[in-house]
């Protein structure tokens, strides 16, 4: 009936990986409390925060990971990855190291692939123009090769977060419903 349609429910996880202090603790505290740390160091405690969002009439939830500071070890585990449908691949468009390092992060991504259907591809803080060392061009281009979608956001000045995300949870719906 359609009672029984209007109470179904979609669950998506999503994980976020990159170098450290690329900003992805901050990317998921603007996109689920809209907070923003300026002096955050490695990530502590919460593992996962979750966002709902509507879509078509259904309540989709988004179980959105955190590595807790393991990147710094390169100690993300399979577990991690394990059941995700989605992957935001982080770098800081002021650090070009962390832009090349995107490709350890590929190959991690494709060795757990099994379950993930949508990868976006991240140039976080873009509010940082003036000391820009990946292009815009760069970014896309990489994300073209790869097949991934390819956004900048600022965690700092909430640019963009809310789409990265939502791109993210749509296209897995797109891709399960
Ligand atoms: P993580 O290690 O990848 O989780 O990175 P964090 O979220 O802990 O951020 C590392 C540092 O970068 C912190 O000092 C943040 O305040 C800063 N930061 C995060 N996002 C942005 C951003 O969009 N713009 C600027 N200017 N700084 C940011
Ligand atoms: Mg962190």
């Amino acid at each position: 009936s359609s009672d029984e349609e209007s109470r179904e429910e979609y669950l998506f996880k999503i994980v976020i990986i990159g170098d450290s202090a690329v900003g992805k603790s901050n990317l998921l505290s603007r996109y689920a409390r809209n907070e923003f740390n300026p002096h955050s160091k490695a990530t502590i405690g919460v593992e996962f925060q979750t966002r709902s969002l509507e879509i078509d009439g259904k309540e989709v939830k988004a179980q959105i990971w955190d590595t807790a500071g393991q990147e710094r070890f390169r100690a993300v585990t399979s577990a991690y990855y394990r059941g995700a449908f989605g992957a935001l691949l982080v770098y800081d468009i002021s650090r070009k190291d962390t832009f090349q390092n995107v490709a350890k992060w590929l190959e991690e991504l494709n060795a757990h692939a099994d379950t993930i259907v949508t990868r976006m591809l991240v140039g976080n803080k873009c509010d940082l123009e003036s000391i820009r060392e990946v292009s815009v061009e760069e970014g896309k281009s990489l994300a073209e090769e790869q097949e991934f979608f390819f956004i900048e956001t600022s965690a700092l000045d909430s640019t963009n977060v809310k789409q990265a995300f939502e791109i993210v949870i749509r296209e897995i719906y797109s891709n399960v419903s």
